[in-house]
């Protein structure tokens, strides 16, 4: 019986064996007090609060026993600190990357999250760019190219990236290769990890990303 482990995020094709080169874990920050009071961080930087040192915590702490050579990070202080946290506890060093911060909201930073979905529309809908920010495009941009780059030069490390929501949901997306409004990338919860495998490309697709199938998220 056919009992499949992975499946190929570039197309959905199920593998019950698979030859691994590598995982890469992406990781979001952990908790900061404006997580907390529901407002919108941004590039605004903001440290991580005593929930999200825990946070951070339990996550290094997974993390400690699956031999991460490499940790990559956005500089922002909400995520370096859950990356030296993670670090603490595997021994890798960590690159920081400013590619990997979070979507620039312009003027909407700071404002409470229920008073700009009234004012311009929850999240995917608002207008960033004309409130000062960048586009979600651009986000995917700028994301995917770090993440290329990086695994360019780390292909066959064990590597955890550590980013922020948005940046990590357009990442998913793009892999995934889902339309923008189905994504279901973009609710990771703080300190949440997702596990990819690096592996042979896929005989269907040609694509070389795998999630487990535990975590394969509904159509
Ligand atoms: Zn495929």
């Amino acid at each position: 019986m056919f009992m499949p482990n992975y499946f190929c995020m570039g197309c959905g094709k199920e593998y019950s064996d698979l030859k691994i080169k590598s995982n890469w874990f992406l990781v979001r920050h952990g908790e900061t007090d404006w997580n907390k009071e529901e407002r919108i961080l941004g590039q605004t930087d903001m440290p991580l609060n005593e929930t999200g040192i825990k946070q951070a915590e339990a996550t290094a702490n997974l993390l400690k026993d699956k031999h991460i050579d490499l940790i990559v990070s956005s500089d922002l202080v909400r995520a370096r600190k859950t990356a030296e946290i993670i670090a603490k506890a595997t021994g890798a060093e960590i690159i920081l990357d400013r590619s990997l911060r979070e979507l620039y909201c312009g003027s909407l930073e700071g404002m409470y999250i229920p008073e700009v979905n009234e004012k311009y529309g929850s999240f995917l809908d608002r207008p960033y760019k004309e409130l000062g920010g960048e586009t979600f495009e651009e986000v995917e941009e700028r994301a995917m190219k770090a993440l290329l780059n990086h695994r360019k030069d780390h292909e066959h490390k064990n590597v955890v990236l550590v980013s922020h929501g948005a940046l990590l949901g357009l990442v998913l997306k793009n892999i995934r290769k889902i339309e923008h409004a189905k994504s279901t990338g973009l609710d990771i919860g703080n300190a949440e990890v997702i596990k990819l495998e690096i592996g042979e490309p896929c005989d269907n697709c040609g694509g070389d990303l795998y999630e487990s199938v535990e975590r394969r998220p509904s159509a």
